[in-house]
């Protein structure tokens, strides 16, 4: 009998799941574009086309290989599964396990087939045993990674004795001229243009720059993106992983987690050409740097998605802190800001629909989570506003990590920071009309300000925190708590106003 199976945009892999021992003799595949994901959203430019594009060069690679490739666009995806499978009865239907939960749940609906997903490091009956009000801390879930899967390890030992250089890493961006890694240009092709074309004569709602050759589209620009890396990125990496420069967007960050979401790499290809390209640097890639490489990929990117999966389906609706604000108006429009780094920030996500984990976590969640935001409106924005955005890495990282609303769960402590932290590790403040130092008046910066009325409005939940209690006490003991308190009720009624 034959085999119909469907092939998600996320899922862009011949080398899991099901497509591992998929045959292009008994199996057909089926892409769907769905219409109610493309009107569900104001998209950006970049991750639209990079959604689009990928799948269309994805459909060609497996008609070259053999495959016969039914290419539906249909209102919603069990729509078209629905109705290919009423023209071919005698076909059953297929797929890898989604990814993201509401997927999962459209195709069990109607009966799909469905083979484990195993394009992650991590089973995910490996999470099972955590209880889902108590997660592992990061650090000790990626030692275990380590250990289990033999990384820079010296017998039971990490290398050189020690799991972790934070203390060497993380500085500032530097003070004299640095030259950062030049960014790779993928050169659009056909399908690249006639993608873009398409979604033009479509008039699907989007916002920001028409792709311009930041993103690849296939698996081989994908690869070439991971050599780049390897050669220009990686021995800097750990150095300057949160360095926020004026002069470099990209500083010396891989640039690959849209081609891990979309399934182009494979998490261990990445970390076993990563691993390889260290030991033979002759020491000129530090053994911290690609300790910092490996923690994002095996520590962060699967706990994240362990979380994602341990914690159901209701954690997207956690609200811990009680927070009901709704997104700044500089989120969606930057000109109605005069606050340096947001501006700068909202242009660049517009420009290319990525940023660095920095700015993501310290300057716009930061932003939401010390306003008060409400969880869901910071996550839907970056939903939609990230090349690299998927449910399963975007909740854990929203409501866990950017807005603690989940109540420390996944995270020991709130990211919520003024703007000295900002100040030390960006370069946006010299050019900017606020003052890092000041908490009150015309001039104080926005971010100190709500960084102590955010500790005083939430001590009550806070100070039983180890990480946060001594400073939750000093912003109860403020002399200045009452003009604090007031400056940020001003300054959040001008950030929704835009006024700010
Ligand atoms: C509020 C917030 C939202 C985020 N949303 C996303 C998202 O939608 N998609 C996404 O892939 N990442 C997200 N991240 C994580 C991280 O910011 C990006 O993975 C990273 O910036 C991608 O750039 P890079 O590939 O150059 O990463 P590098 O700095 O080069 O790191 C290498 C890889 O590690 C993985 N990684 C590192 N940190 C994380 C993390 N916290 N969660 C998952 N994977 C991680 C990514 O696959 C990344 O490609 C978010 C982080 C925060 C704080
Ligand atoms: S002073 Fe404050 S608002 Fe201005 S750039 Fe620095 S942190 Fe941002």
């Amino acid at each position: 009998m034959k085999r119909l199976i469907f092939i998600p945009y996320d899922q862009l892999s011949l080398n899991s799941g099901i497509m591992r021992e998929a045959d292009s003799t008994t199996d057909e595949i089926v892409m769907i574009e769905s219409r109610d994901m493309l009107s569900s959203r104001t998209w950006q430019a970049a991750r639209l086309h990079l959604l689009m594009s990928a799948a269309e060069h994805h459909a060609v690679f497996l008609e070259d290989q053999g495959f016969t490739v039914h290419r539906l666009t249909e209102q919603s995806v069990n729509a078209g599964l629905t109705e290919i499978h009423a023209a071919r009865p005698e076909a059953t239907l297929w797929a890898t396990a989604p990814r993201s939960r509401p997927l999962h749940d459209a195709l069990t609906s109607i009966g799909v087939n469905l083979v484990p997903d195993d394009s992650f490091l991590t089973a995910r009956s490996e999470f099972d045993a955590w209880s889902t009000t108590r997660l592992p801390v990061i650090e000790t879930f990626y030692r275990q990674q380590r250990a289990r899967l033999n990384l820079l390890m010296d017998g039971d030992k990490p290398l050189s004795g020690r799991w972790n250089f934070d203390a060497d890493n993380r500085l500032p961006p530097p003070k004299s001229d640095h030259q950062w890694p030049e960014p790779l240009h993928h050169a659009m092709d056909d399908i690249d243009h006639q993608t873009w074309q398409r979604i033009v004569d479509l008039q699907l709602p989007i916002i920001g720059t028409p792709p311009d050759g930041t993103w690849a589209t296939t698996r081989t620009g994908a690869l070439r993106q991971l050599d780049h890396f390897l050669d220009t990125g990686l021995a800097g990496f750990g150095a300057y992983e949160d360095a926020v420069p004026a002069n470099s967007w990209s500083v010396n960050h891989s640039l690959l987690s849209p081609y891990l979401n979309l399934g182009l790499l494979d998490p261990g290809e990445v970390v076993t050409a990563a691993i390889s390209r260290f030991e033979a640097s002759d020491d000129e890639i530090p053994l911290s740097s690609i300790e910092a490489f490996i923690r994002q990929i095996i520590g962060w990117r699967e706990f994240v998605n362990g979380t994602y999966w341990a914690m159901g389906p209701t954690y997207v609706d956690s609200n811990a802190l009680n927070a009901y604000e709704p997104l700044p108006l500089a989120f969606d429009d930057p000109t109605t800001t005069s606050m340096n780094c947001i501006k700068k920030t909202v242009e660049d996500v517009q420009h290319r629909g990525w940023l660095h984990h920095i700015p993501r976590l310290m300057i716009l969640a930061n932003l939401a989570l010390t306003v008060g935001v409400h969880p869901r409106a910071l996550l839907g924005w970056m939903r939609r506003m990230f090349v690299d955005a998927a449910d399963w890495v975007m909740e854990p990282n929203v409501i866990g990590m950017g807005t603690h609303a989940d109540g420390g769960v996944m995270m020991t402590k709130p990211y919520a920071s003024g703007g000295a932290y900002i100040n030390r590790m960006t370069s946006y403040c010299s050019d900017c009309p606020f003052n890092p130092k000041k908490r009150t008046g015309e001039d104080a910066c926005p971010f100190t300000t709500l960084y102590w009325d955010f500790l005083e409005r939430n001590s009550e939940q806070l100070r039983r925190n180890p990480r946060v209690a001594a400073q939750v006490s000093s912003a109860r003991k403020l002399a200045d708590g009452e003009q604090v308190r007031e400056r940020a009720n001003e300054v959040r009624a001008r950030l929704r106003a835009g006024t700010l």
